[in-house]
């Protein structure tokens, strides 16, 4: 057995739970809150993860009170809990949690109650104090100014930022000044819930758990890479931020950027808080900058008919499909094509990484129809989460060698029947106990705003000189016909579902 690590970087130290934490959620009331975060609280506190005296404030500038806010999370627990996981004693628990503060985070009044509620219970002095921004980033930098002005911050407080983190990289490195002025970096958690899911961390456990991808994970055996994350949804409420970002700042520089760097990375020596992160940001830096003849060539943005009426700007230029190929400029990976696609109403729902490699060097069956030689490894990340390796078989019966491809599969659900937790659940926990493995860290959220910069660049270069706009694609289509090219003109297709 390797040794267990012991040097200051390894988390099992500081990875224990907290006997007294507070955790305090700016933008309570919100969609984030009743549907993502307080539904996992209430799952962790029913798994017994909660420890008695952990509370939960949240803020808001809505006027209800302690009470009303019970109400409210309640009834949100009831609509996104499913039914036969909602334990009453639970509910109950959870609730009893509960506080709402009103108040403005613009504004100074109110924040003595804040303090008041914080400072004033048993263990103050040992509490771990949680702030989660689930409120527009304009409001990160205010807020944690506040809380270090009435001295709610010390080295046990963690702030927790959700995407997105800036519009380019000099608002990121605002963004990143302001919170880092009050929390330092190892007290800031920046969620990429991609990180948090089941599938995702399991892709770091097959590659580096076993031995037989490893010596094949290199430009050696593999092709080329495919990530996708496809939606059918539309944009919905959030059409104001979304036309001010586009697919591109929403998806690409964060999700996506963050899957190709779990696919690419080097094996850390351990995994630890810093090392996994470190090699992540090593990827990032690796990715070849594209220069804006690389943009025309190797990037597609579209939008799906009827978006502009949709956000009430019929003139707009976001765009809500994006699919380019990049390259990682390193030793295992230099010349493996790279292609990211993402899209809004697209004709299916699948977030997937799909691995190909390479044709046999040599053709010693005689091929016949609707062969394939081509393995791939097919990473489901939602809504289904597992596994699927392609290989080809000899399709049964006498006469002449027939090539099937067939495929080996791991369904997450089939394999562990037991409830998966959702990524909020998992990364909430290890925020509370203090273990940063899975956010993304300053200078990973920098370099990935670094490398989409030109892409940026020559996409606002291109509307406003050419009057260029996105390509349109029909709603429920597989989007814009440039995608298709984009690989086509390599000699390859996009990997659809069940293909
Ligand atoms: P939302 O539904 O609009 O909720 C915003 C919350 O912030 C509400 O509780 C609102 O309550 C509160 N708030 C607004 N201004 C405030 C102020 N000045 N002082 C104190 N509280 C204030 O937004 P959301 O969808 O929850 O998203 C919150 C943040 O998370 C956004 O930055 C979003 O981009 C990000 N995010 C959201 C999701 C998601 O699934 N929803 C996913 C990823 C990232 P009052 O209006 O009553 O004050």
């Amino acid at each position: 057995m390797p040794p267990t690590p012991t040097t200051p970087d390894s988390p099992p130290a500081a990875a224990v739970l907290p006997a007294y934490c507070d955790f305090t959620v700016f933008g309570g009331t919100g969609d984030l809150a009743l549907r993502k975060l307080l539904p996992a609280l209430y799952h962790r506190d029913r798994e017994g993860q909660l420890p008695p005296d952990h509370r939960i404030v949240g803020v808001s500038r809505s006027p209800i009170d302690t009470a009303g806010y019970r109400d409210l999370v309640r009834t949100a627990l009831a609509t996104h809990v499913p039914a036969e996981e909602l334990e009453p004693a639970a509910v109950e628990r959870l609730l009893a949690r509960l506080h709402h503060l009103e108040l403005d985070a613009h504004v100074p009044d109110g924040w003595h109650e804040l303090h008041g509620l914080l400072k004033d219970r048993p263990g103050a002095d040992e509490a771990v104090r949680v702030y989660y921004l689930a409120v527009a980033p304009g409001l990160f930098g205010p807020t944690c100014e506040r809380l270090d002005e009435l001295g709610l911050v010390d080295e046990r407080s963690r702030v927790v930022m959700e995407k997105p983190i800036g519009h380019d990289l000099a608002s990121a490195r605002a963004v990143n000044d302001a919170v880092g002025r009050v929390f330092a970096e190892h007290q800031v958690f920046r969620i990429d819930h991609y990180l948090g899911k089941e599938s995702v961390q399991n892709l770091l456990v097959t590659r580096f758990a076993n031995t037989f991808l490893e010596p094949l994970w290199n430009s050696r055996w593999v092709d080329h890479v495919q990530i996708t994350v496809a939606e059918t949804v539309g944009v919905g409420k959030r059409g104001p931020y979304y036309d001010h970002a586009g697919a591109l700042r929403d998806m690409v520089q964060n999700h996506l950027l963050q899957l190709l760097c779990l696919v690419a990375m080097e094996p850390p020596t351990y995994v630890g808080r810093e090392t996994v992160r470190d090699e992540k940001l090593k990827v990032l830096q690796a990715l070849k900058p594209l220069t804006p003849a690389d943009v025309d060539r190797d990037t597609v943005r579209g939008a799906y008919e009827g978006y502009g009426e949709e956000v009430g700007h019929p003139g707009t230029r976001t765009e809500t499909f994006v699919a380019l190929k990049a390259e990682v400029q390193n030793w295992r990976w230099a010349g493996v094509p790279f292609y990211l696609r993402t899209g809004k109403r697209l004709d299916h729902r699948a977030s997937e990484i799909v691995v190909v490699f390479k044709e046999p060097p040599h053709a010693m069956f005689p091929q016949s129809e609707g062969s394939t030689t081509a393995n791939r490894l097919h990473i489901l990340v939602q809504p289904d989460e597992g596994m699927k390796l392609h290989l080809t078989a000899k399709e049964p019966g006498p006469g002449g060698i027939r090539l099937r491809p067939v495929s080996l599969d791991l369904s997450y659900a089939t394999a562990f029947p037991q409830r998966s937790p959702d990524a909020y659940e998992r990364l909430l926990m290890d925020v509370v106990r203090g273990n940063p493995t899975l956010f993304m860290r300053r200078d990973e959220v920098e370099a990935a705003w670094t490398w989409v910069e030109p892409i940026l660049a020559r996409w606002a270069q291109r509307s406003a000189e050419l009057e260029e706009r996105p390509e349109p694609y029909p709603a429920g289509s597989s989007g814009p016909t440039a995608a298709a090219d984009l690989l086509g003109r390599d000699g390859r297709t996009w990997q659809e579902p069940d293909q």
